[in-house]
C-alpha cells in the first residue's frame, strides 16, 4: 500500500505543479499515470510545439515545460505509479482514501487530487481478432520499458510518430525491428522519417508497406503475426516475432473516474471554484482540465492556479485547525524534502570604510 498526503491522479502539468505547491505546505505526493512518463497532453500530444502563454516564458516547447515542472518539484520527492490507470476509490471510515489501480497498486491518502485532464489516454486498438488474448503477453500498445526488448525480435505497426521513433529506438536494442504501415507515406517529423529510411537502406529496419496485421499466431505469448498486403494482388504471410506493438495512437477517456459517485457536467467534473476546487465529495478534490465551474478556461495557467487554491484546502483537511500563513518563497526559502535548502541571499549589515 502506497501511502501519502495528497494523492494526484494525473501527471500532467497541473499534477505536477500540485507537487510543487502541496511541497511548499509540507505535503507529500504521490502520482498514478496511464501514461509511461508524466507531462499530460504536453508530452503526449506535442511535446515538440511551443507554447506561448505561460507567464514569464515567451516561449516555451511542451516538453520542456515537462521537464521544468518536474525539476521545479524534484525536491519535494513525488512518488509515481505510471501506466496505470485509477480504478477504484473506496472511503473509508475515518474520511481517508484507498485509490487502486487496473493493475492492482493500491495507494491510501486522506486527500485525493484528480487532475485527469481530459481522461486518461488509451490505446487505439487495431481489429485484430484474438488480440485481447495476447494483451501483456506480447502485445503492447506503450513502451514502458524499452530495455524488455533486448535480444527480442519485434514487430511495430503505425505510421506515426511514436511508431517511427520507436522503430528507430529499437533497431539498436531488439535483435529484429520490423515496421509495418498501411500506407507508403508516414506523417512524423521530417528527420525521423528521414532517419527511418537510413535505417530501413543499412538493413536495421525491415519496413512492410502497405500491409496491415490481421492475425496473431501463438499459444501462451505471442509467436508470430499474419501479415496481409495488398499492393498488387492480396497476399498473406507470417513474421515470427516475440513482441508486436500497435502504436496508433491513443485517445482521452474520462473512463472509470465517471463512475465515482462525482457530479459530472459534460465530461468534466464539477466543482467549488469560489472556495477551492473540492468536488461534492469532500476530500477529493478536482483541478485542471478535468473539472468545470462558471467560466472554466482549460488552459495551463488556469491549472497552475487551481492547484495552489487546493493545496491550501489540503493543509486544512490534513492539518486540522492548525494555521497556515502564506509566506513568499523570496522571504522563506524552500525547504526540500531531500535536504536541500534554497533561499534567496541574505541582506549583511556591513560598514563601508
Ligand atoms: C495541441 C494542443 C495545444 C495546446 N496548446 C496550449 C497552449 O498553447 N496553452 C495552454 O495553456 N494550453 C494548451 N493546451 C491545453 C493544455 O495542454 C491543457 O490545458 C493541459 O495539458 C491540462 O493539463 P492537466 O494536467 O490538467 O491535464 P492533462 O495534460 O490532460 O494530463 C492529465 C493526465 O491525467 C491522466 N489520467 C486521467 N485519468 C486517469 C486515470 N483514471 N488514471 C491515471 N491517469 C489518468 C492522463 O493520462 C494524463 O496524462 C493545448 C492542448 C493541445 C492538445
Amino acid at each position: 500500500m502506497i501511502k501519502t498526503d495528497i494523492l494526484i491522479i494525473g501527471a500532467g502539468p497541473t499534477g505536477l505543479f500540485t507537487v510543487f505547491e502541496a511541497g511548499l505546505l509540507k505535503l507529500k505526493c504521490h502520482l498514478i499515470d496511464a501514461l509511461p512518463q508524466p507531462g499530460g497532453q504536453c508530452s503526449e500530444i506535442y511535446p515538440k510545439k511551443p507554447i506561448y502563454d505561460i507567464p514569464a516564458y515567451p516561449e516555451i516547447l511542451a516538453g520542456d515545460l515537462t521537464d521544468k515542472l518536474l525539476e521545479q518539484c524534484k525536491q519535494f520527492e513525488p512518488g509515481f505509479t505510471l501506466g496505470e490507470r485509477a480504478e477504484t476509490i473506496e472511503k473509508q471510515e475515518d474520511g481517508t482514501f484507498i485509490v487502486t489501480t487496473n493493475k492492482g497498486t493500491q495507494h491510501h491518502a486522506p486527500v485525493v487530487a484528480i487532475a485527469g485532464g481530459l481522461g486518461s489516454f488509451e490505446p487505439r486498438k487495431p481489429l485484430i481478432h484474438n488480440i485481447a488474448d495476447f494483451e501483456d503477453k506480447g502485445v503492447e500498445y506503450m513502451i514502458k520499458e524499452p530495455d524488455m526488448y533486448r535480444g527480442k525480435k519485434v514487430v511495430i505497426a503505425g505510421g506515426g510518430d511514436s511508431a517511427l521513433d520507436w522503430s528507430i529506438f529499437l533497431s539498436d536494442v531488439a535483435s529484429e525491428v520490423t515496421l509495418i504501415h498501411r500506407r507508403n507515406e508516414f506523417r512524423g517529423h521530417l528527420d525521423s522519417v528521414e532517419k527511418a529510411q537510413e535505417l530501413k537502406n543499412q538493413g536495421k529496419i525491415n519496413l512492410i508497406t502497405p500491409a496491415e496485421v490481421t492475425g496473431i499466431v501463438g499459444d501462451h505469448h505471442v509467436k508470430a503475426v499474419v501479415v496481409s498486403q495488398a499492393e498488387h494482388i492480396q497476399k498473406e504471410f507470417e513474421i515470427e516475432c516475440d513482441h508486436f506493438i500497435p502504436l496508433f495512437g491513443l485517445s482521452p477517456k474520462l473512463g472509470p473516474i465517471a463512475n465515482w459517485g462525482l457530479e459530472i457536467e459534460k465530461n468534466a467534473i464539477k466543482v467549488n471554484n469560489a472556495l477551492d476546487y473540492q468536488t461534492n465529495i469532500p476530500g477529493i478534490f478536482a483541478v485542471g482540465d478535468v473539472n468545470t465551474y462558471p467560466g472554466k478556461l482549460k488552459l495551463i495557467l488556469c491549472g497552475f492556479h487551481e492547484a495552489t487554491l487546493m493545496c491550501q484546502a489540503a493543509y486544512q483537511i490534513i492539518n486540522p485547525g492548525k494555521k497556515y500563513v502564506l509566506k513568499y518563497t523570496t522571504v522563506s526559502g524552500v525547504d526540500g524534502f531531500d535536504g536541500t535548502r534554497k533561499e534567496a541571499p541574505k541582506a549583511v549589515v556591513k560598514a563601508i570604510d
